[in-house]
């Protein structure tokens, strides 16, 4: 068997590839109403707080602040389908303003 760290990685669809491809022009790309400014994640077909369905991505500003974070050290996998450990889990509250 291979060593290789087994691992899923997302379906690419054409609501969410704007998201997961943002990486390769340097930015964090987020869905956001474009009725009442909410920003949406995971992308979404219509918006959670006014239900409109005019939504289009964003570049946020890439500031953010760490609200919690876990490092985690536990493989919960057998250790061919493992993720390497540890591995961080973090919640940030993304800037959005756009001065
Ligand atoms: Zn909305």
């Amino acid at each position: 068997m291979s060593d290789a760290p087994f691992r899923v990685l997302p379906a690419i669809t054409d609501r969410n590839r704007p998201y997961w491809t943002a990486g390769r022009d340097g930015v964090l790309r987020f869905q956001r109403c474009q009725d009442c400014e909410y920003w949406i994640h995971p992308p979404s077909v219509l918006c959670p707080i006014c239900h409109s369905k005019r939504l289009e991505y964003e570049d946020t500003t890439g500031r953010a602040t760490v609200h919690t974070f876990s490092i985690n050290h536990q493989p919960w996998m057998p250790v061919n389908g493992a993720l390497y450990t540890p591995w961080s889990l973090v919640s940030l509250l993304v800037a959005n303003h756009s001065a």
